[in-house]
């Protein structure tokens, strides 16, 4: 066998043949290295485990014991309960996991077990373990790896228990950290404070202390997002300096008479957005700006401002939508809002007809329509513009990277102003968004309806009916909203077209809508505008409604199944209602024991707060979200605790890109040739020098 490497493929590593090869890939375990960076999702603290018969009520302990008898016991209330009695030199202890029957396939007599929980009297002393691991099978001995120790539990795979996993880690942990070497240049180590690498991938397979594989934890985090800021660092880089742009010159014209022709005064944030927004457009760089609120903070004419400055620059500005009803709403607003100051607002979506089309795009290329708004159709080669100077995308997220590029192409290097109804807090938002400036809108204008969230079981569901029953009859609209999920999908546009056969049969007297998203576009579009204009009182609808439909006399929205649903995506749909003056109601109707997240939820109503509950309880896989930004590799760092890794790897790496803006000096080689590996994208930026 060749020495180890590295890069060995695991299957030659000793204890690992074909069969275990396959398996650890499957948790993409390929080479040594990859089985070296395969970090524990967990500890169980066995630093300090209990004798048996030392156990007290109240204490919250951890134990370790044979399996001596063991079972599965049906209770009145029909929850089964799992018990198993353990045995150590000392006594005896009874743990119970309740509502977890299962057990009994996986937990056998004779098993050591490591438990750890609290201890309550029930019948005597009892142990309701939080966590446990089993740590030798029957007739094995247990050796002792725990005792005295963190014990770490690694992801596992079938095939391969966590078991397995811990004893070929431990196995060849000293081979393979003795391989690896620090790649941090030693003064900014030193400056940073941060432990040397090797160590803390032992501190973090084999810590002596919770503590302790936590600073390691924090290290190797550190050192993906640095790989990370690296790589956004340098394509900020790169975009800069191409980025030369226009520089708007504040007219006091145009953005004057729409602030002077307001109703109402713009709030704080608002007025902060738009000094930032002015600041960047009156720039000589390319404004590359997002502007980020829920829904209703006004993003909008925050944007409207934006536009009218390049207007009275003697520009043009388009803003994209995802939608055709999205596009018409805008539409509306910039009427509304421009109609006092006299300037029209052109509007091209794919329907119309081709003569329509003609007139739009004359009037776009020749210049004389000044403001333009539209879905997709925008993108089309025969849209061409005389002179575009700004670019405005709404639902930023909803377009690919190239089509955000097609719109910006139309102009000669125009500025963006990209917008989002997702907030999310700041240290994640300088992750996935790296390359962009970013603006907040977290306050609401005064003077809206609020929007009250409560939470209704089962038994009130009745009573839940009768009340949007009676608010439809007394001149009100309703949303009924229904999960659809990838895998059940059938099933559950089934549920949503029964759920309307339902209300309808109900409710004679009012008339139920359906959309979902199978639906032909134009359908559903029909639908959709048939509720807007009142002729629909109860929309019956799954998630496809969660975009930036304003409908204000729409003040009732009732979630079924909402323990189905994130929590970010509840509070867009909830942002669907409290869009018009009254006060507005959101009912969460459960169907079983209501989840603490949801009693969070209808707590608040802080769109930046949700978004933080809403990452805590993400697999972090999907956490920085959008594959097309090649950001999905954060694994070892969590958000919203590991925030201030995050600030930290951001100047670090500022730090060495300002010295050696292509990672090209000796000391540096490693880590470009690291963010490489983890970042295709990457090579392509450190190539172009
Ligand atoms: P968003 O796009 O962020 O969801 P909009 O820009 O559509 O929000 O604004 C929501 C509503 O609030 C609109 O009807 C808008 O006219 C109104 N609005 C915006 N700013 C203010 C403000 N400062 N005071 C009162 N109402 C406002
Ligand atoms: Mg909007």
């Amino acid at each position: 066998m060749p020495s180890l490497r590295l890069d060995t493929p695991v299957q030659y590593l000793k204890g690992i043949g074909e069969r275990r090869a396959d398996a650890l890939r499957r948790l993409g375990i390929i080479s040594a290295h990859d089985l070296l960076w395969h970090l524990p999702h967990r500890y169980i603290d066995a630093s300090t485990v209990t004798p048996l018969a030392r156990v007290r009520v109240g204490d919250d302990v951890a134990c370790l014991g044979t399996v001596i008898a063991k079972g599965v016991l049906p209770t009145r209330r029909s929850l089964r309960i799992f018990h198993a009695v353990l045995r150590d030199s000392s006594g005896v202890l009874e743990c119970s996991w309740p509502g977890q029957a299962f057990l009994d396939r996986s937990i056998e007599v004779g098993q050591t077990l490591l438990v750890a929980g609290p201890v309550r009297f029930y019948h005597g002393k009892q142990m309701a373990p939080r966590e446990f691991v089993v740590l030798a099978d029957p007739g094995t001995e247990y050796e002792g790896i725990a005792q005295g120790k963190v014990l770490p539990v690694y992801p596992a795979t079938e095939g391969l228990s966590h078991k397995v996993i811990r004893t070929l880690i431990n196995q060849h942990l000293d081979a393979l950290v003795g391989l690896s070497s620090e790649i941090l240049a030693p003064d900014i180590r030193r400056k940073f404070e941060l432990p040397e690498l090797p160590d803390a991938l032992r501190a973090v397979h084999r810590p002596k202390s919770l503590a302790e594989a936590e600073r390691g934890r924090r290290r190797l985090a550190l050192d993906e997002l640095v790989d990370l800021q690296l790589m956004l660092g340098r394509a900020r880089h790169i975009a800069r300096r191409g980025r030369v742009g226009i520089r708007f010159v504040i007219r006091r014209e145009l953005t004057t008479r729409l602030k002077e022709a307001l109703p109402w005064e713009l709030t704080k944030d608002q007025v902060q957005a738009l000094r930032e927004i002015t600041g960047d457009m009156t720039s000589s760089e390319r404004m590359h700006r997002l502007l980020m609120g829920d829904v209703g903070t006004g993003k909008t004419v925050v944007a409207l401002f934006a536009m009218l400055l390049a207007v009275e620059n003697g520009y043009q500005t388009a803003l994209m939508a995802p939608t055709e009803l999205l596009a018409e709403q805008h539409v509306a607003t910039l009427h509304r809002l421009l109609e006092p100051i006299g300037l029209g607002v052109v509007l091209v979506l794919g329907r119309q007809t081709a003569a329509e089309k003609a007139t739009q795009r004359a009037r776009l290329a020749s210049g004389e329509a000044k403001i333009v708004v539209g879905t997709h159709a925008l993108l089309q080669d025969a849209v061409a513009f005389q002179c575009l100077g700004l670019v405005v995308i709404d639902e930023q997220h909803r377009f690919g990277v190239d089509q955000r590029a097609t719109l910006m192409g139309k102009g000669d290097a125009p500025d963006v102003l990209l917008l989002t109804a997702t907030p999310i807090p700041r240290s994640l938002a300088l992750t996935r968004y790296g390359d962009l400036d970013v603006s907040t809108l977290r306050e609401r204008p005064p003077g809206r309806g609020a929007v009250r969230t409560v939470l209704r079981g089962a038994t009130q569901r009745e009573r839940v009916h009768e009340f949007v029953h009676e608010q439809c009859l007394a001149g009100r609209q309703a949303y009924v909203v229904l999960p659809v999920i990838d895998e059940s999908e059938k099933t559950d546009l089934r549920a949503a077209a029964t759920m309307a056969e339902t209300l309808r049969a109900m409710w004679p007297d009012l008339t139920v809508g359906l959309v979902h998203g199978r639906l032909k576009a134009e359908e559903r579009d029909a639908t959709m505008q048939a509720f807007r204009t009142g002729h629909i009182q109860v929309l019956v609808a799954t998630t496809v409604i969660e975009v930036g439909i304003d409908v204000p006399n729409a003040s009732i929205m009732v979630i079924e199944h909402p323990e189905r649903f994130g929590l970010a995506q509840l509070h867009q749909l909830r942002g669907r209602v409290g869009r018009g003056t009254e006060e507005s109601q959101c009912v969460l109707l459960t169907t079983s024991a209501v989840p603490r997240r949801l009693k969070e939820f209808a707590a608040t109503t802080d769109g930046f707060r949700i978004a933080e509950l809403d990452l805590a309880e993400r697999r972090q896989g999907d956490l920085l979200g959008e594959r097309q930004s090649g950001v999905a590799e954060i694994r070892v760092a969590r958000f919203p605790d590991d925030g201030d890794l995050l600030e930290q790897a951001r100047a670090l790496s500022q730090e060495i890109l300002e010295k050696d803006p292509g990672l090209e000096s000796k000391i540096n080689q490693p880590l470009r040739r690291r963010a490489v590996e983890r970042y295709p994208r990457a090579e392509v930026l450190f190539r172009v020098g």
